[in-house]
């Protein structure tokens, strides 16, 4: 899947402009994870509901296979959902709470007619243990169960439909660090084993560098850096990146040296000045930089950030 340029802007009262992405270029393959990281109200989610056609772009186009979803309609619309499920953070808040759990993981089986009314428990079973849940859940209602258990529930439910795409957004971040860390491991697995292309949003970059073979930075509904998971620790180069990679803590770490902290607030997204979005807080912020806004550069294999220091530095080594 192929995000290109995409931008999300909505209308808020004083005829005034929310920019929740601005020109967004992401892409995510088969067995493999995006992880999306930012604050509160970067635009994680705006980006991922127009993945799974939920919103549509202001402009800018999200190619799956080639073919631009954004201009799916009706029934093609319809038939595409099966191929890009999602995961919701609340899993109490996304079930109807009268519905049991078979029902509730059917469901979508059944509106696409791939499975028989009567083949419901069986089918249902089957995907509890997948999800490594007892099969006699399949009678039982969401409420009788732990938050874990339920966003097990949740899982089953988005892979019923076998999509190629599965979208996470904080689907673990209401969950008990243990508990976490469980559905985490399952959701690797099934990755792993179905080849799935996982789009994983987390606040939490220690968490999600753990697991992203690709790592995206939002700041301010802009990508300002990708690299792979693996190197975020060391190979980090935007100052945003790298103050959210400095203020993880480690069991092992030099509490002498001074934890870095990011000063300031995130600006409003509305009507949002010109220049680098990260230049109230940036620490080594340059003339440039309230002038321009850095476009997105590759600096090695893998590896884009979008920031004056590195362009600055090249144009001076030159
Ligand atoms: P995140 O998931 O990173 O916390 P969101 O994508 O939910 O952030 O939101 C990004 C920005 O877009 C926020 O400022 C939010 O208030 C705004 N926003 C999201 N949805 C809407 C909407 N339907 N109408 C107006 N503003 C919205
Ligand atoms: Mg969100």
């Amino acid at each position: 899947m192929e995000a290109k340029h995409v931008t999300k802007n909505y209308p808020v009262s004083g005829n005034r402009t929310l920019t929740a992405n601005q020109d967004v270029s992401l892409n995510m393959y088969r067995g493999r994870t995006l992880g999306l990281v930012g604050e509160s109200g970067c635009g994680k989610s705006t980006f991922m509901r127009m993945v799974v056609s939920l919103e549509t772009p202001t402009t800018g186009e999200i190619l799956y296979h080639g073919k631009d979803i954004t201009l799916f309609r009706g029934e093609e619309l319809r038939l595409h959902r099966q191929n890009i499920q999602m995961v919701f953070q609340d899993p109490a808040a996304a079930f109807n709470p009268k519905m049991r759990v078979m029902d509730i993981i059917c469901e979508p089986l059944l509106n696409f007619k791939r499975i028989k009314r009567r083949e419901k428990e069986a089918v249902a079973r089957k995907y509890l243990e997948m999800v490594e849940l007892p099969g006699e859940f399949a009678r039982r209602y969401p409420h009788r169960m732990s938050g874990g258990q339920r966003q097990r529930i949740g899982i089953a439910r988005a892979l019923a439909l076998e999509p190629e795409i599965l979208i996470c957004d904080e689907a673990t971040s209401a969950l008990d660090v243990s508990v976490q860390k469980n559905i985490i491991a399952l959701l690797v697995r099934l990755q792993q084993e179905k080849q799935i292309a996982m789009g994983f949003i987390c606040h939490d970059v220690a968490l999600v560098q753990s697991l992203a073979h690709e790592l995206a930075v939002m700041y301010l509904g802009c990508i300002v850096e990708v690299l792979p998971g693996e190197k975020a620790a060391t190979e980090a180069m935007h100052p945003y990146t790298r103050a959210m990679m400095s203020s993880i803590f480690h069991l092992q770490m030099d509490f002498e040296k001074p934890v870095g902290t990011l000063e300031g607030e995130v600006p409003s997204p509305v009507d949002a000045p010109p220049g680098c979005p990260f230049q109230n807080r940036c620490g080594q912020c340059l003339e440039i930089c309230k002038r321009e806004r850095p476009p997105l550069r590759v600096v090695a294999p893998g590896h884009q950030v979008a920031c004056h220091l590195f362009t600055q530095q090249r144009r001076e080594e030159k």
